[in-house]
């Protein structure tokens, strides 16, 4: 049988790799590809007889070969034993207990994703379009006919569930009180009368519509472990998997420490032929929704349901691992192989590194900002900076600034060798869009995002000790360089007479009156000629207010402020809008302010702004002390950083932890709960605040609290322009 099609998701079976394929006829077609899983060991013989004599009386070993591969940093040939297994569930447990047994051999290629290894041998990737010959339901040939870094591809039309649970104690329930399922254009709210009645309804509109993909939020933790659970109490089959599997009862998440805060990760409840996308855990859905998840898989070559939950270091790494693949080279073996979570935002703050100036507080006019695109990336790229090409033994040193470093110039290194067409593909994203409108403008905005964060990443992991290729000479000579290219690019522009105000990781703010966009393009030009990396100008604001920080409010921060494009857009950074823990009312005000004051094509007129302002503040306040706000809007998240029991100092969020944990909720450091603030001050603890899924709506909330946090964003706004929390208050109390 030959057909074409997409291969829609894969994962190993005991003796090769199981395949789905979804034709171009609609079919969804399951096949196995016999797949032979190798790694390598090197050594002494005498340490490695032993090791082969073990090898060879084990029915799962396939056979046992010497190759020649390559040491990436000793940059030699050396012979290793290549050890491939028959029997697939070998592959992840047997390198561990061979390492105990075998201290002085050296493992390689070890830990890998099967998944994965498998795309890098085969050259094929998730949602790859390929011609197949198959026969009885073993692939035969594939010939891929498509490729990753193609700009434009077609992607198989999916059919998408998306599901709803509720529950008596929200997302923390272990039963159900109702479930929404919307499919094909169609809800169904399918409640619970009897409990057996809402699974049969459910497994009958699975099997009607056969989806692709369930979308869920919360899924992980509650949706789908909570229908396990029911129709294991009930003995109903449930087929969430294409294919019957035996289904464990989900392990508890973990919590862990990573980039200055804890977070708490689900364990994933993956499917087998069909995806299961969970929108509360997952990185880069935020950012890149359906198509940027869709995008990082197929360059990446992770598949969907994976990727989905894991940051994109994982990509970054997969991508290195596939290029040693085809080098022909050794890949390190890391155990403890980081796969965190991240939001760019966290990133940005983290990794910067670089040179940071402190903006002058205020409004400012004559403001444009020019970017380097993706900085560190590009410099590891244009200087060839990676673990082998730093100190390399051929080359002078001094190539990197202060550390002295040598930096290859006669061969390309990993590193570079990977970010090369991510840069190149995520700029021409980037040209789409500037070109397009509308909804192709959206998709080529959020591919663009997506391989964004992935270049973002890659200079992390270059740093870090865990990661398969960190090195940090390697980061350190990212940073250096970085400081000195921002110093060229300052040094032009004031050539030019510019004023350079402001600057943070790979963007600089310029200030000149009358500045014109010829102007600043014939000064980009100049700082690529100087500094080899491009640099675009975002954009010329209409004017721009640098805020102070939070902490000292004398200073300003480098990543707190707000302005407005002459084409209108909004920049904003660091304002309590954007962030997780603001009430939603609170940031509902700030915004109307904002969009108030955006208006304004000056500084004048944002000056003339400020009393329409002020009122969209007073008409919120009044609302707040009027008691008329809905509960809903003012629960405020926030992250636990320890078990609930083991904080001390009881602020209101503490104690809806403890009241969730004492209600029998189990709560872990890193997870989230929602809670509302009823009485700051009241006697009895628990009446002070109260975890939002335990509201019954007849509550009543703190209108002082919340009238302070309402002032509080409307300081971070107006107080760079003379209008202090302090002038704010007492406006407020005169009619
Ligand atoms: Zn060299």
């Amino acid at each position: 049988m030959k057909t074409q099609g997409w291969l829609f998701d894969l994962y190993p079976a005991k003796r090769g790799m199981v395949l789905w394929w979804i034709t171009e006829a609609g079919e969804r077609l399951r096949l196995e590809d016999p797949f032979t899983p190798a790694f390598y060991a090197e050594g002494r013989p005498r340490d490695l007889r032993p090791l082969i004599r073990e090898l060879e009386a084990k029915p799962s070993i396939a056979g046992l070969e010497w190759v020649k591969r390559w040491d990436l940093v000793s940059r030699e040939q050396v012979e290793v034993l290549q050890i491939a297994l028959a029997d697939l569930n070998q592959y992840p447990v047997l390198p561990d207990r061979l390492f105990l047994e075998h201290p002085r051999v050296l493992f390689w290629n070890c830990g890998i994703h099967l998944a994965q290894l498998y795309c890098y041998e085969r050259q094929l990737f998730p949602l790859a379009f390929c011609t197949i010959e198959h026969e009885d339901g073993i692939l035969q040939r594939v010939e891929c006919r498509d490729d990753p870094w193609a700009l434009e591809y077609a992607l198989p039309p999916l059919r998408i569930m998306e599901l709803k649970g509720t529950g008596p104690a929200g997302r923390f329930s272990r039963r159900l009180s109702t479930l929404q399922v919307t499919v094909e254009g169609e809800t169904y709210e399918l409640c619970q009368g009897r409990e057996v009645e809402l699974l049969h309804a459910f497994t009958g509109l699975l099997e009607r519509h056969d989806p692709d993909v369930l979308m869920t939020k919360d899924g992980d933790a509650f949706v789908l472990p909570t229908l396990l659970w029911l129709a294991k109490r009930q003995g109903v089959a449930l087929p969430l998997d294409r294919e019957p599997v035996l289904r464990t009862p989900p392990r508890a998440g973990r919590s862990f420490f990573t980039y200055g805060r804890v977070v708490y990760m689900t364990p994933p409840f993956l499917l087998h032929g069909r995806w299961h996308i969970d929108l509360h855990n997952s990185f880069i859905y935020h950012d890149g929704e359906l198509p940027g998840l869709l995008e990082i898989a197929r360059v990446a070559k992770v598949p969907v349901q994976r990727q989905a939950r894991l940051s994109t270091g994982v990509a970054i790494t997969s991508m290195q691992m596939d290029e040693a693949t085809r080098m022909g080279a050794l890949i390190p073996w890391k155990k403890a192989e980081v796969e965190e979570a991240k939001t760019l935002n966290e990133l940005l703050t983290v990794d910067k590194g670089g040179m940071v100036y402190l903006p002058p507080m205020g409004l400012h006019e004559h403001v444009a900002e020019i970017d380097f695109a993706s900085m560190y990336p590009a410099l590891m790229v244009a200087y060839n900076i990676s673990p082998e090409t730093v100190n390399c033994a051929c080359c002078p040193r001094g190539a990197v600034p202060e550390a002295g470093y040598s930096l290859c110039e006669r061969r390309e290194g990993l590193v570079p060798r990977v970010l090369r067409p991510l840069l190149d593909k995520r700029l021409r994203y980037k040209a789409l869009k500037k070109a397009n409108e509308g909804e192709t403008r959206r998709r080529y905005d959020l591919l663009q995002a997506a391989l964004r964060w992935c270049l973002l990443v890659s200079f992390g992991y270059l740093g870090y000790k865990n990661a398969r290729w960190g090195q940090i000479m390697a980061h350190e000579s990212v940073t250096s360089l970085g400081r000195e290219m921002l110093l060229r690019a300052r040094t032009i522009a004031e050539a030019y007479g510019f004023r350079a105000i402001h600057a943070i990781v790979d963007s600089i703010y310029l200030q000149k009156p009358g500045l014109s966009v010829a102007e600043l393009e014939a000064l980009c030009r100049e700082i690529e000629e100087a500094t080899k990396i491009p640099i675009a100008v975002e954009g010329i604001y209409r004017w721009i207010v640098f805020c102070p920080s939070r902490e000292t409010p004398a200073l300003t921060v480098p990543n707190r402020f707000y302005g407005v494009f002459q084409h209108g857009e909004q920049k904003v950074r660091g304002l309590e809008l954007r962030r997780h823990d603001t009430a939603p009312r609170i940031a509902t005000a700030q915004q109307e302010m904002l969009d108030c004051l955006a208006r304004a094509e000056s500084a004048a007129e944002f000056m003339a702004r400020v009393p329409e302002a002020l009122e969209i503040l007073r008409r919120h306040v009044e609302a707040i002390r009027g008691g008329r706000v809905p509960l809903e809007d003012l629960v405020i998240t926030r992250t636990l950083s320890k078990e609930p029991m083991q904080y001390v100092r009881e602020d209101a969020g503490a104690i809806a932890a403890k009241t969730l944990a004492r209600a029998g909720v189990e709560l872990h450091p890193g997870q989230q709960i929602d809670y509302l603030i009823l009485d700051r001050k009241a006697k009895v603890k628990g009446d002070r605040a109260r975890p939002a899924v335990l509201l019954t709506g007849d509550e009543s909330y703190d209108t002082k609290t919340y009238e302070e946090l309402l002032v509080r964003a409307a300081e971070t706004l107006l107080g760079p322009v003379g209008w202090p929390a302090g002038r704010l208050q007492s406006w407020l109390a005169t009619p």
